[in-house]
């Protein structure tokens, strides 16, 4: 096995004997959206041991640490193997069988859909669902219990990349893939920590900069001079929120230079006259003093981006996680189309997604706006569609696209929304304004989750507990960040009675009486019925099949059974929308929703650590990891700390509007001052440091992501007497 170290260094480990004797499986590794594909070895129903997949395009044998330490998060004293439930909050749970916990949930949602409506009950899921999961809780809750309120942690997460790309390009998701990596001579890595966040992703572009360092260019801009940083050429710290500013100075160089190109315009994109008009406006110099960087860095920055041969771009969360996270997407799209580095070889934007699934579950239409397909719940055709092949009449799915993460906690603390089930996540750490989203679950009058684990900060909420199977103990799909969707198979059994959650949730509707539509034989067949919503569709997989997929991955589109699936989209240049052009979007750019004042100075921006998965639910179970980062910390510029009276080590509260977190201080130069950064996955079973108390709700008005990257603070030494 092959694993990147996070100093760059692969520690190589052979096979042993005993690796011989097992049964191995092939799989993706669980955690991020570089989506590694695993083999997983077992042995009397324990998973012992797993190791890269050379055979897999995504990271051909690699993992990092948290891939490389997948089987000790798998059987663990906490797993959560049989059905619980309260029958008063104040109550403790107490297992329950299966058909007594469903038919507890069965006879209150009608009761509350008889009461209130369909919109009173709720769904909130996870990029950590299987695709077929995905399937059947939006089949459930969008054509059958008649609502459209099924959001995901997603949305925390990649709604900005959807609709930037929706935006510009006329259809969701990356027109490229990690092969370009290999061919690509510039990399523009912006609001991203890859090498923390997808350290494999991070180890292709490293590798493609040490091979040719004189060739191949690399730009980074990110508020914290992190280790990404390490291999660039010029590093751009930029103030955190001013992307927009930086983007559009950026095009204004390149159209200075002469650095665009007007054929691939003219051809293939529309809107060029409004985008000029207004990077006129962006001149490096203004772009400087509102990101707090050299004019000189954003033209030479600009002048490797435009002179590639072939260019990529590269961004997550410090783009999406935004009030402007659209435009933030849009702007770095707008720089491929000006230079018509998109659709071929080595070249285009690519949103790096947090999450192994959340592609997948954008294809089955796991937000609430969404439906099977990359259809809208707004489109009645799409409608229609549906409800065809669903065997509904006309009219059942409701046209109005249902509630979002934020505004689906806000409705449930106001107790518009009664009841809420939760699938794979784990919001009470991941939610922004933590407390509204506490007071939500303890208004609703009936909150369900369906975890591995138990207790998590969220599970110790539940009235209904349900256990589900986890990696390795059942088989599905997943589509990773290259549209790349891989097969996993089951390695193990679950333990006690927990159940795949597609099939928990077929039992429930089983219950409801839709039966028949939900008979569903094994999670094959629930893929081979959305396969079919996809056909005609810019995602069309009419040709994949678990029998090719047990072969080895596929990159959608893949229409039929000869096509070998499609690497780059875009290669003709023409594009989604409906006149074939990508459009040129033009924004201003906007201050943060709450900028730093008097009485909040400060600016706080979250993020993760290498060595950590989301909530910690797994991989602060593994020593190994938990050693590399035993405890949370917040990250502070010497220049900020000293008028404070705050040292290295000292514990520090960090104070919002909305509530506070605290940890030991870091001190560094690494850091934009004005800026402090406290890793997200630390939550209340870990202690006071959640930072998740203090962030904002606010949201870009399209995406509806919230702005997790940026609220204003104010920081306060504790004492002895405080
Ligand atoms: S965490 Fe991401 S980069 Fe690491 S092994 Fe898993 S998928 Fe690969």
């Amino acid at each position: 096995m092959q694993v990147v170290q996070d100093t760059g260094e692969i520690i190589e480990t052979p096979l042993t004997p005993e690796d011989l004797a097992l049964s191995w499986k092939k799989s993706v590794c669980p955690y991020c959206g570089v989506g590694c594909g695993v083999l997983v070895g077992s042995k009397t129903g324990r998973v012992l041991k797993v190791r890269g997949d050379h055979n897999h395009p995504a990271n051909h044998g690699l993992l990092c640490g948290k891939g490389a330490t997948l089987p000790q998060m798998v059987h663990t004293p906490d797993r959560l193997a049989h059905p619980m439930m309260r029958t008063a909050r104040q109550a403790g749970l107490q297992p329950a069988s299966w058909d007594d916990a469903l038919g507890r949930i069965a006879a209150e949602w009608r009761r509350i859909i008889r009461d209130h409506g369909p919109n009173a009950v709720a769904f909130y899921v996870s990029g950590q669902l299987l695709t077929e999961d995905y399937y059947v809780v939006n089949k459930l809750a969008k054509g059958f219990l008649g609502t459209n309120n099924v959001d995901s942690n997603s949305r925390l997460c990649m709604a900005s990349a959807v609709s930037g790309y929706m935006t510009s390009l006329g259809a969701d998701a990356p027109p490229g893939c990690y092969a370009d990596i290999e061919l690509a001579d510039c990399f523009l890595l912006i609001g991203t920590n890859t090498a923390a966040c997808h350290p494999v992703t991070f180890e292709r572009i490293r590798r493609r900069k040490l091979r040719a360092p004189g060739r191949v260019k690399v730009l980074v801009a990110d508020p914290r001079k992190t280790r990404t940083a390490d291999i660039a050429d010029i590093y751009l710290p930029i103030r955190p929120g001013t992307d927009v500013a930086l983007l559009n100075a950026m095009l204004h160089v390149l159209v200075r230079d002469g650095l665009t190109d007007a054929r691939y315009i003219q051809r293939h994109t529309s809107g060029w006259d409004a985008i000029a008009a207004l990077v006129e406006q962006y001149p490096p110099e203004r772009a400087a003093e509102l990101c707090g960087v050299a004019a000189d860095a954003i033209i030479a920055a600009a002048r490797l981006f435009g002179r590639a041969r072939a260019a990529m771009s590269f961004w997550s969360m410090g783009l999406n996680q935004s009030t402007h996270g659209t435009a933030k997407n849009n702007g770095v799209i707008n720089l491929h189309m000006a230079t018509g580095q998109i659709g071929r070889p080595g070249a285009g934007p690519f949103s790096l997604t947090g999450q192994p699934n959340a592609m997948g579950g954008r294809e089955t239409g796991g937000l609430a706006h969404l439906l099977p397909g990359h259809r809208l719940v707004a489109d009645e055709s799409h409608r229609r569609a549906v409800e065809t092949l669903w065997g509904l009449p006309a009219g059942r799915i409701s046209p109005t696209p249902g509630l979002t993460a934020v505004d689906l906690f806000k409705q449930m603390a106001e107790g518009r929304v009664k009841s809420v089930w939760i699938l794979c996540t784990n919001p009470m750490v991941s939610m922004p304004n933590l407390s509204l989203a506490r007071r939500a679950l303890e208004q609703a009058e009936l909150v369900i989750v369906n975890d591995i684990y138990h207790p998590t900060e969220t599970t110790q909420l539940a009235d209904v507990l349900l256990p589900a199977a986890q990696w390795s103990e059942r088989d599905g799909t997943v589509t990773n960040s290259e549209r790349c969707i891989s097969y996993l198979e089951q390695a193990i059994e679950p333990p006690g009675e927990a159940l795949p959650d597609w099939q928990i949730l077929c039992r429930f509707a089983q219950m409801m009486g839709w039966g028949e539509a939900f008979g569903f034989a094994n999670a094959e067949a629930v893929y081979e019925e959305y396969k079919s919503l996809t056909r005609g569709q810019d995602l069309d997989i009419g040709g994949v099949t678990y029998d090719r997929l047990k072969q080895g991955p596929l990159q959608w589109p893949c229409p039929t059974p000869q096509h070998r699936s499609t690497m780059r989209r875009y290669t003709t240049g023409v594009f989604s929308h409906p006149d074939g052009k990508a459009r040129f979007l033009a924004h201003e750019y906007k201050a943060p929703a709450e900028p730093p004042d008097a009485q909040f100075p400060m600016a706080l921006t979250t993020g993760r650590v290498r060595d950590q998965w989301h909530t910690m639910t797994r991989t602060g179970k593994i020593p190994v990891l938990m050693k590399k980062e035993p405890e949370p910390f917040l990250e502070l510029h010497p220049q900020d700390a000293a008028p404070l009276g705050i040292g290295e080590g000292d514990r520090v509260t960090v104070r919002s509007r909305r509530g506070e977190a605290s940890a030991k201080t870091r001190l560094t130069t690494t850091i934009t001052p004005g800026t402090c950064f406290m890793p997200f996955h630390w939550g209340g079973l870990w202690g006071e440091a959640v930072v998740n108390q203090a962030t904002t709700d606010a949201y870009d008005p399209t995406s509806k992501q919230p702005e997790l990257k940026f609220c204003a603070v104010r920081l306060e030494k504790v004492t002895s007497d405080t």
